[in-house]
């Protein structure tokens, strides 16, 4: 591995990190006002060309640290055509229209520059849309495809042209192997969340997709845990990365408030009412090992007076967009998830997060209490354990090298 940057970060400017204005305007649009050390650190390894293994949690301004430098990168180079009359696997007939308007069989006119692979459909969304938004004078186009919905919307987007496709690896490889999708012009590769990719299991998929993606190219690895074959799949990956490093693995966000509370499995329910009830204006994400754990906490609030909804992977697109917009815009105050859903849950606002069973993994834990006291807001974690359990809070006491405050709930 390379040389690591970070150390003692100077407060900067986006101004200073050399950001073309159509970016710079969007970016202050947003209201983000200085950098976050991982943008300070990243921007310009990025705009400089390299590669990197970033270690960084969500909530740390990951994205806007590929996706601002990325779009300025494209935004300065134009690309190569892609010329119909070259492509020897398109039939004569589909390449122009009587017009003379070129045509493929879905396939774009431009083509695509930037791959974002990431694990889940919500980080696809939100990735999305942070390139929608601090890319929005840059004239350049994006576009998510996952999977769970009907491709067609997907691949008219892509047939009218992308600059930057931000995928889940399976919908991916489906586009590709119907001809729908071709990724040999790319020139930027982003692995997002690496590590929740190989949890779940989407190494094959990352090996399928590899030789089909151009040498020649930059890429950004980011996970938020080093696991061993996180390190060596990055191995094969990376040229000559520079590695930057935000937060370590192990640490918990210091704006983050954090409780344990002993009670036994048979008065969590009436502990997580009386808590809720509360705080009734905060917005809360309680954590269930299961789906159907989600969907019975949910009920049981529901019956408490307490409008929740469960979020987990086997609700529909539609159900868990429409769950996290009434969330997100503070129609529903409790949210019930599994870990996975969970995933691809980003709100400024979100206040309290409920650890109603505790994760197998002290990293789980970390992850978890991310969701909160993101981007400089403060924020409370509670986690419930019973007696037996209590190895578990040592090995995230452990982890996180903090003792967390406890709480005898009887
Ligand atoms: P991420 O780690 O990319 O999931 O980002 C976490 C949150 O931080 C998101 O809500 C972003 O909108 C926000 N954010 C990213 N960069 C900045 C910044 N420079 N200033 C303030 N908020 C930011």
């Amino acid at each position: 591995m390379a040389a690591q940057r970070g150390g003692g970060l100077l407060l900067m400017t986006f101004n200073e990190l050399n950001i073309a204005e159509p970016i710079l305007k969007a970016v202050s649009e947003k209201g983000y006002t200085e950098p976050t050390p991982i943008q300070v650190q990243a921007i310009p390894v990025v705009l400089e060309g390299k590669d990197i293994f970033g270690i960084a949690q969500t909530g740390t301004g990951k994205t806007a640290a590929f996706a601002i430098p990325i779009l300025q990168k494209l935004a300065e180079t134009k690309p190569a055509e892609i010329s119909a009359e070259e492509d020897e696997t398109e039939p004569a007939a589909s390449r122009r229209d009587r017009r003379g308007r070129r045509h493929g069989r879905g396939r774009s006119q431009k083509p695509v520059r930037a791959l974002i692979l990431t694990p889940t459909r919500e980080l696809a969304i939100q990735i999305s849309e942070c390139f929608a938004e601090y890319g929005k004078y840059t004239g350049l186009h994006h576009t998510a495809i996952f999977g769970g919905v009907k491709q067609a919307p997907q691949t008219e987007k892509l047939r009218r042209g992308v600059d930057i496709l931000i995928a889940t690896p399976g919908r991916l490889l489906d586009l590709i192997g119907q001809g729908l999708i071709r990724l040999d012009s790319l020139t930027h590769f982003v692995l997002d969340e690496a590590d929740r990719m190989l949890d779940m299991g989407f190494i094959t998929d990352i090996r399928r997709l590899l030789p089909l993606i151009p040498k020649q190219r930059q890429t950004l690895f980011f996970s938020a845990t080093l696991p061993d074959d996180i390190v060596m799949l990055s191995r094969t990956i990376l040229r000559d990365p520079v590695r930057i490093e935000v937060t370590p693995v192990s640490s918990t966000v210091d704006t983050v408030d954090q409780c344990v509370y002993f009670v036994e499995k048979t008065d969590r329910r009436r502990l997580l009412i009386s808590v809720l009830k509360k705080e009734p204006e905060k917005s809360v994400l309680v954590f269930a090992r299961t789906k159907h754990g989600a969907d019975n906490i949910s009920r049981t609030l529901r019956k408490a007076g307490i409008q929740s909804e469960a979020i987990h992977g086997d609700k529909s697109q539609g159900q868990r967009q429409k769950a996290l917009t009434n969330f997100k815009a503070g129609k529903v105050k409790v949210m019930v998830a599994t870990d996975i859903a969970a995933r691809g849950i980003d709100i400024k606002e979100l206040q309290v997060v409920i650890n109603y069973d505790l994760p197998d993994a002290a990293e789980t834990y970390v992850h978890r209490i991310g969701r909160t006291g993101r981007a400089g807001h403060s924020g409370t974690a509670l986690t419930f354990c019973s007696q037996e359990e209590h190895m578990k809070v040592n090995e995230i006491q452990k982890l996180t090298g903090k003792r967390l405050d406890t709480v005898l709930y009887s």
